[in-house]
């Protein structure tokens, strides 16, 4: 019986293995319901996690976390202050050692805005890197993963304007593109098509797969062959923006259809890993 046990976890332990190899970037995009949490491993193991699922997401994401042994998390990234990216912060930065964190700058009051900011505080050594309006930072891992920032570009955006401050995430690595979209609507849209570098296999679509004016020309120049959408059954993913990137090419999941799901770039190429 121990010695089942024993090969059923050495079987176990090979397939988390063979799922990224020597020199290939992995991103886990975790089934957070209709809430963001995702995980960058690039070949040398550094670690950056964008967003953190909402409170609960948080503690089923430290959960996993010491499930799968990940004490540390080099970067941290905060898009935005709605409760379903930053909800998970304050847990993530009192269980995990976090060296640095990247988030905007632009006013915001509530309940888990707040307990981030506590938590951020009361953590050790961790390095704030506050991202003001307008502005862009690069960032490069010695085994060759590139990653460009930007910050929205305007200090308003009227009502509602939360998700257009959204961090945008453009990532490198060899000839594969990844792009983090955050919750941007139609005028921060509008603005990542203007700075150019839309293009890319992989993009985490923005606003949980919601339809706006500018969705057409975004997934178009975006032209992805991997989306990936955070919805859940009570508030699904738009059918005709699903259908639309099926046309663009594009092999379309969801949280809410496939929850949890892997991509691994070799450099040249993309492709999921279940
Ligand atoms: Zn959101």
């Amino acid at each position: 019986m121990k010695k089942i046990a024993v090969m059923i976890l050495m079987l176990a332990l090979l397939l988390s293995a063979s799922l990224a190899a020597a020199g290939e970037l992995r991103v886990d995009f975790y089934d957070m319901g209709k809430a963001d949490a995702m995980l960058i491993t690039t070949p040398d193991g550094v670690r950056i996690l964008i967003d953190t699922g909402t409170n609960k997401g948080g503690k089923a994401l430290v959960e996993r976390f010491e499930k799968e042994g990940i004490r540390e998390i080099d970067t941290l990234i905060i898009t935005h202050y709605d409760k379903d990216h930053v909800g998970g912060a304050d847990k993530i930065l009192e269980d995990v050692t976090v060296k640095q964190v990247i988030m905007p700058v632009y006013d915001k009051e509530s309940k888990q805005h707040t307990q981030f900011m506590e938590a951020l505080e009361a953590a050790a050594d961790v390095k704030t890197i506050p991202m003001e309006i307008g502005s862009q930072m690069s960032m490069q891992s010695g085994d060759g993963v590139t990653m460009s920032i930007t910050a929205a570009q305007k200090k308003s955006y009227g009502k509602d304007e939360e998700n257009d401050f959204s961090l945008a995430v453009r990532m490198a690595y060899g000839d594969t593109k990844f792009f983090f979209a955050g919750d941007a609507e139609a005028p921060r849209q509008k603005e990542l098509l203007m700075e150019g570098d839309v293009a890319c296999d992989v993009l985490k679509v923005p606003y949980h797969g919601r339809l706006v004016s500018t969705t057409p020309a975004f997934l178009e120049a975006a032209r992805p062959k991997i989306a990936y959408i955070t919805d859940d059954e009570e508030d699904p993913a738009n059918e005709a923006l699903i259908q639309y990137l099926e046309q663009l090419g594009a092999k379309v999941y969801s949280s809410r259809e496939d929850g949890d799901i892997t991509v691994i770039s070799d450099g040249q190429q993309v492709r999921t890993a279940e």
